[in-house]
């Protein structure tokens, strides 16, 4: 017995044949779509609570495919000494801000790069767990770890460091086995959790910090315990500089790529590189919004499209991106392909929903369940409302949600067919816990600057550098 009707939204199913129903009627049972289709066809049964989505687009859930809830002298200098403070209730209050922000830009799955530094794993990880349970999202909680800090670029880390003194650096570095061993704890204690919305995979930082033996372990991890993994590949031109050669090409020589593979960003990657990406059936994760954050470079997203490479979207983190916002993202990712090609066609709008919902569900292994608005898969829906000016006209729905709604639009969201956002608020949240998380959020990230010793404002600066 459906528990839900959604009657009346313009859908974008995002299956197969690409199909949009206009006015269309999907029906939720449980945690799954029963029925999907115009109105005029599918039969909402007796007694079943409609919920009216006239004026609204439907789309499936945007996977988020590399983010990190909670990277040179940003890493060493900010991000790892406010990390080293975290304590399990700030890991929460993250999370939960996290969540509120991801959801209202039409997030219904994410890969968590969790980044928490070596103090107690175990809490972080069920701070982070419980508190995405309790929201309700789809996570895959990517653990993070770093075993060697710069035995490619030797007194790197250093030497960042030494450019800001006063701050209370903290190491990053934890030995393999004991990585290992919190590997298989976490995999035992909270994969498949969560009624199957929780996974765990390996997250090997990057090639700079992880040995090859760490690096080996976590692809043979992830092919024992039946999982992904996920890998910072390429994401700067400094990798090059280490490694005497492209990170792509370092890799394939020793073995690391594999299809259980989602490698983020691959920035600084060339036609070879993309080849042997595309042999070794790696999957990709581009974050555009980060990489020009962090004056990164550009990812050649339409040659690896053509290549015929999965790929998929990510907001990264909130500190390299200023939000985490999905559907705020999709202009940038289609107006900055476009432009560095010089070429209109060199991405479509169509082509941008594809790789921030279908493509995604398939790079991280999840196609059977979410993706698409599908009769079996798991209810992951989001409603947008075109009811604003910018929206109007919507002639194109899939060239409106690209290129004219700025990521306010998101009015309502399920995951698993639970109700997660509604009419623009959480529901795991009353209105006065909502209002208490951002200034809770607000206190504790002041409380961890100051004992990190980490300027939050700095001098004005005209000019970089
Ligand atoms: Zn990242």
């Amino acid at each position: 017995m459906p528990i839900t009707a959604i009657v009346g939204a313009r859908v974008l199913t995002m299956d197969r044949q690409r199909r949009e129903l206009d006015p269309a009627t999907v029906l939720v049972e449980d945690a799954d779509i029963a029925a999907v289709g115009r109105s005029d066809q599918v039969t909402v049964p007796a007694g079943v609570p409609v919920l009216d989505a006239r004026g609204k687009a439907m789309i499936p859930g945007f996977v988020n495919a590399h983010t990190h809830v909670n990277l040179s002298d940003w890493l060493f200098n900010v991000l790892y000494p406010g990390l080293a403070g975290y304590d399990a209730a700030d890991v929460e209050c993250a999370c939960l801000l996290y969540v509120v922000e991801a959801l209202r830009g039409g997030a219904t799955t994410i890969v968590d790069n969790d980044h928490v530094l070596p103090g107690d794993w175990m809490a972080a990880a069920r701070a982070s767990v419980t508190a995405f349970d309790r929201a309700g999202l789809r996570v895959v909680y990517a653990r993070m770890f770093a075993d060697e800090i710069d035995t490619r670029l030797p007194g790197y880390a250093d030497t960042i460091r030494a450019t800001e003194p006063d701050v209370v650096h903290a190491s990053v570095r934890r030995p393999l086995a004991a990585v290992l061993r919190d590997l298989d704890e976490l995999v035992d204690t909270f994969h498949g959790t969560s009624s199957g919305r929780v996974s765990v995979w390996p997250s090997p930082t990057s090639l700079r910090t992880v040995s090859l033996d760490g690096l080996r372990a976590s692809a043979e991890f992830a092919a024992r315990r039946g999982l992904r993994w996920a890998l910072h590949l390429a994401e700067t031109p400094l990798e090059r500089a280490a490694l005497a050669m492209g990170s792509v090409d370092w890799a394939d020589r020793h073995g690391l790529l594999d299809e259980r593979l989602l490698a983020g960003h691959c920035v600084d990657v060339d036609a070879r590189d993309i080849r042997l990406l595309k042999r070794s059936h790696v999957a990709v994760s581009t974050q555009p919004v980060s990489n020009c954050f962090l004056g990164s470079g550009i990812a050649p997203v339409p040659a690896m499209l053509a290549a015929g490479l999965p790929v998929a979207v990510g907001t990264d983190d909130a500190n390299c991106n200023s939000s985490v916002n999905m559907l705020g993202d999709l202009k940038t990712l289609a107006l900055l392909h476009r432009g560095v090609t010089a070429d209109a066609a060199a991405i479509t709008p169509e082509r941008v929903l594809e790789m921030a919902t279908i493509d995604g569900a398939q790079a991280l292994g999840m196609a059977d369940r979410v993706g698409s608005i599908e009769p079996g898969k798991r209810a992951d829906l989001v409603l947008v409302d075109l009811a604003r000016p910018n929206l109007v006209p919507c002639h194109d729905l899939a060239a409106t949600l690209v290129f004219q709604a700025t990521g306010s639009e998101v009015t309502d969201v399920f995951v698993d067919g639970r109700q997660v956002l509604a009419d623009g608020r959480p529901t795991f949240l009353t209105a006065a816990e909502e209002r208490e998380l951002l200034s809770d959020a607000a206190r504790r990230s002041s409380a961890l600057l100051a004992s990190a010793q980490v300027a939050a404002i700095r001098p004005w600066r005209t000019r970089g550098r």
